[in-house]
């Protein structure tokens, strides 16, 4: 049991998982830091008693962005030819993070990746790549050329737990992704769309667990209170 006034932890996975070499971004430990969390970086492991405990310490879990296109086996497809490296390692160790996150009753938030990782757990499914399975939709969503500022709006639901977070009904995001999510997975909610219909954030109505597919952590600096406010909050549920 943790004292009543010690630094809160947030666990962060590497968003970069290299074969010898795992980092993460500073943008993700400025903005927990920011807001009063001490991220807590766990490497990669299949150690079910060092997630267990890892959790244990925990007050949440962020699950980042990187390179990797979750499995398309974990939600039955076979790989589409435009897909990115998949990394079976942090598929498990993500997976495994949010078993144990939804055992304690602990909040997750995911960010890009993280809202796929966390759609596919739950029984959802993905878009494996836009650009050829949609190819119709008007936004580009690959925009690594602007990924501190906003390229496209998203709605936010009225009565979503993220309309409560930031306070507002629409909000200019970044956008640095080529899949999406595709079926909701059951007991969760489209809680953000862009105007082409591509989801931009969910929410569970079971557990304390969020994601979003655009990056609040590029864009919560600091004078950016809406993007703040959701790093600041979203831990606290
Ligand atoms: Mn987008």
């Amino acid at each position: 049991m943790k004292p009543a006034d010690s630094q809160r932890l947030c666990i962060l996975v590497p968003d970069s998982c290299g074969p010898d070499v795992t980092s993460i971004g500073r943008n993700y430990t400025n903005a927990l830091l920011r807001v009063g969390y001490l991220p807590l970086v766990v490497p990669l492991t299949a150690d079910a008693e060092a997630i267990r405990q890892a959790v244990t310490l925990s007050d949440g879990l962020l699950l980042p962005g990187g390179e990797d296109d979750v499995d398309p086996a974990l939600y039955g497809e076979s790989p589409v030819p435009e897909i990115g490296p998949v990394n079976e390692v942090r598929d498990r160790f993500e997976r495994a993070l949010l078993a144990e996150m939804v055992r304690q009753h602990k909040p997750v938030l995911g960010i890009c990746r993280g809202i796929q990782v966390i759609n596919v757990f739950f029984g959802g499914t993905l878009w494996q790549d836009l650009p050829t399975q949609l190819p119709h939709y008007d936004i580009e969503h690959q925009r690594p050329d602007q990924k501190w500022s906003g390229v496209h709006d998203i709605q936010i639901l009225p009565q979503s737990h993220l309309h409560a977070l930031l306070g507002v009904d629409t909000a200019s995001v970044n956008s640095t992704h080529h899949q999406a999510v595709r079926d909701v997975a059951p007991d969760f909610q489209v809680a953000a769309r862009s105007a082409d219909g591509v989801i931009e954030a969910i929410e569970s109505s079971l557990h304390a667990v969020l994601g979003v597919q655009f990056h609040p952590e590029r864009l919560a600096t600091g004078d950016d209170k809406i993007f703040t406010s959701l790093f600041r909050q979203a831990f606290r549920r």
